[in-house]
């Protein structure tokens, strides 16, 4: 895997060359983000971070991670709907965890009221890394699955044009036309589209619920202009405009400012720093409204780390999808080990073992957005600390997974030119929409390859670790 590019990896001159030819393919194919200095303005942008090269991805764990996306967008739906299940999964968390409580109080709050929603709407993206066992042949490892605001499949749609570019420059033109198309952008906008129109009014708008900095917008205009082009009109709001202008009929339609929302897609909303008071007010009038939310609140609790641990118990497929042998295979072929930290003698026995030896696990709280994990020795300590009190049970404890390195370069606007051992995270989009009981569309919608250096044990793209990249697959 490390040795697609064997040859020009360390040749200076052509490494430079092919970078400046790169960096302005990227601007002119819009691979774009707003600046850190001027995160709400248009007027000076810069490239979106990417690789130079593009990464070797074995075709047959690439082809499993396709496989596997319809069976993961089913899972995700179901475990929304069962209520039995995400009480008694997330009731030791809650306990500890102040946001995934809140959250969960208005997932109770909203099905005690009875649901308004008809429509609903899976947007997730299925993230993985290939785990290089002892016998030499890598696996395919699930990191996480995010259900709410997965987010660059909008610019990753641009990605793919570039590296085609650079292979040429580099006089790779054979490989080059080996990249694969790749447009999420269309399937989550075609997703969104469908639920629009079943929602059923054509004067209702989609509602994107945006960040107060929004540094990422291009992203999130890819998949937005994608729907003015079929002529569904879109607006962006915030949680504070919500508060402000948001209102619900007797049938809790929502309205903004007297402007009917058939669909509400997040693009914020799963930090627990962005709800102040009026927020969750905010998010609860969303959630009781009969507009379909992009995920419902059942649909990001089931995204939570928490789930994700309670989903590798051995039995816990079966009964969440009854009458789905196969998918249940595909699925758990792609999980990693995972542990509970449940009070008690198996939670103790991971925790004791995880302090031995630290560098076998991966320490996660109930959070996204990257950052948030422990590893090694802050691992260690972190669970020494807490391994005794219920705090403990907030965490789950993961495998940690260990890819191959391969050389590249992670082209970032204002930094040197440097070579990087590097690793990558492929993500798959699914979408789906479900009418009442019944499954209207379940699809995947492109990929998403996300490559950083190995130095960095943490981190997405948004948090300034991981860039862009395009699978090259061997
Ligand atoms: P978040 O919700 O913050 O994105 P993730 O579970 O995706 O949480 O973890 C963030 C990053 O940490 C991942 O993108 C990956 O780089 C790294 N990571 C997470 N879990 C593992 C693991 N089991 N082994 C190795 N690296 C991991
Ligand atoms: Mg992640």
């Amino acid at each position: 895997m490390a040795a697609a590019w064997q040859d020009v990896v360390r040749d200076a001159a052509a490494v430079r060359e092919a970078a400046a030819v790169a960096v302005d393919a990227a601007l002119l194919a819009g691979v774009l983000m707003r600046t850190g200095e001027q995160p709400n303005a248009s007027d000076v942008v810069n490239y979106a971070p990417f690789t130079l090269l593009p990464s070797a991805v074995p075709r047959a764990l690439f082809e499993q991670a396709y496989a596997v996306q319809q069976d993961f967008n089913l899972l995700v739906d179901a475990v929304s709907q069962n209520k039995e299940f995400l009480e008694q999964t997330l009731a030791s968390t809650i306990k500890v965890d102040d946001f995934t409580a809140q959250l969960f109080r208005i997932y109770k709050q909203v099905l005690e009221e009875g649901l308004a929603q008809t429509v609903f709407l899976g947007i997730n993206r299925s993230d993985y890394m290939f785990d290089c066992g002892l016998e030499g042949a890598a696996a395919l490892r699930q990191i996480e699955i995010n259900t709410i605001a997965a987010s660059f499949g909008g610019l990753t749609s641009r990605t793919a044009d570039v590296h085609r570019l650079v292979l040429n420059v580099l006089g790779k033109s054979e490989e080059a036309s080996q990249l694969l198309p790749n447009n999420p952008a269309k399937g989550l906008a075609l997703g969104i589209a469908k639920a629009w129109e079943l929602y059923g009014s054509q004067r209702a708008v989609v509602m994107f619920l945006v960040e107060e900095v929004q540094r990422n917008i291009f992203d999130q205009r890819c998949v937005e202009n994608e729907l003015w082009n079929r002529n569904i009109r879109v607006v962006r709001k915030r949680f504070r405009d919500v508060f402000e202008q948001g209102s619900l009929d007797a049938s809790r339609r929502l309205y903004m400012d007297g402007q009917e929302v058939a669909v509400v897609y997040y693009r914020e909303g799963y930090v627990p720093q962005v709800y102040d008071e009026q927020n969750w007010e905010a998010r609860l009038l969303l959630e009781r409204s009969r507009a379909v939310k992009c995920p419902d609140i059942a649909t990001q609790l089931a995204g939570t780390k928490k789930v994700q641990q309670e989903l590798s118990r051995p039995g816990t497929l079966e009964k969440l999808l009854p009458g789905h042998p196969e998918a249940i295979t595909r699925i758990r072929a792609t999980f990693a080990g995972l542990y509970s930290l449940d009070e008690g003698e198996e939670g103790d026995r991971i925790a004791a073992t995880a302090i031995a030896d630290p560098d076998r696990f991966v320490l996660k709280p109930q959070r996204e957005g990257g950052g948030n994990n422990l590893y090694g020795e802050e691992l260690r300590e972190v669970l020494e600390k807490i391994k005794d009190s219920p705090e403990r049970t907030s965490y789950i404890l993961m495998d940690k997974i260990k890819p191959q390195p391969a050389l590249n370069y992670l082209l970032r606007a204002h930094s040197p030119l440097q070579v990087s051992e590097c690793i990558s995270e492929l993500g798959i989009f699914g979408v789906y929409v479900r009418q009442g009981r019944e499954l209207v569309l379940n699809q995947a919608a492109g990929h998403l390859l996300r490559t950083k250096a190995i130095e960095h044990a943490d981190g997405g793209v948004a948090a300034g670790v991981a860039v862009l990249d395009t699978p090259f697959l061997v």
